[in-house]
């Protein structure tokens, strides 16, 4: 009763206060959710046919080792992109990132269902990049974990937020011995209750990459669980 109520209520506030798009501004169609559908046709997908001329696995071959990258859309700066993530990470529109992690999930497994669903090793959990305790204080809520959640919805492999956790904010790596790099890595992330994902295929997930350093320093803690298979995923790819 108390959510038909509610649900009645949230059916004429709607009609009244129809919710617009996050890109155009337009008032949105009952089946459209924070994009309507002509803004959702013009975002900048990315599109590639082989490893060659993937970009974001290009950005971490010859680093450490991982199974797949894919990233769905272009960021460019004043582009529609920009004006997304920014909605998401300093207007407190976390729904919109659960909407971009189900857009996102549609699209990689209708252009590349491999992806998720590798021959002999499916993806056995989504483990979104944490964000440090003092900036999920400021924030509210971890956008990526909100994208993730969105992406869990559509393809149905459960999310791990307890796994990786992040001790520091700055991934600062260019310049750095390997070793300094190392200790960096150490002093950003830290694993809890490892064996529980040992012999999985795991799935990191990102909103932006622009050096891939951050999803770099995970994926160099990550590696150390025995029989671990990494892949990598963004939303956007500066
Ligand atoms: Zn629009």
């Amino acid at each position: 009763m108390m959510t038909t109520t509610k649900s009645v209520l949230n059916e004429l506030l709607n009609l009244i206060y129809p919710p617009l798009c996050n890109l155009c501004g337009e008032p949105l169609q009952q089946a459209e959710k924070q994009i309507c559908l002509q803004c959702l046709c013009d975002l900048p997908v990315i599109h590639f046919a082989s490893t060659a001329d993937n970009r974001m696995a290009q950005l971490f071959i010859g680093k450490s080792p991982f199974f797949q990258a894919v990233s769905w859309l272009y960021y460019e700066k004043g582009g529609a992109v920009q004006k997304l993530i920014h909605q998401l990470k300093y207007k407190g529109n976390k729904k919109l990132g659960y909407e971009l992690g189900k857009l996102a999930a549609v699209h990689i497994m209708q252009t590349h269902p491999d992806f998720l669903y590798p021959d002999a090793k499916p993806v056995d959990y989504l483990i979104p990049v944490p964000l440090h305790r003092k900036r999920l204080r400021q924030r509210g809520y971890n956008q990526t974990e909100w994208i993730s959640r969105g992406f869990s919805e559509i393809c149905k492999i459960p999310l791990n937020t307890t796994i990786l956790s992040r001790k520091n904010e700055n991934v600062t790596q260019t310049h750095k011995s390997v070793f300094e790099r190392w200790m960096n890595v150490q002093d950003i992330f830290s694993l809890t209750g490892k064996e529980s994902i040992e012999n999985c295929h795991i799935l990191l997930i990102d909103d932006v990459v622009t050096t891939g350093a951050t999803l770099e320093a995970c994926l160099q803690i990550l590696r150390e669980i025995p029989g671990i298979r990494i892949s990598l995923f963004c939303i956007a790819l500066a």
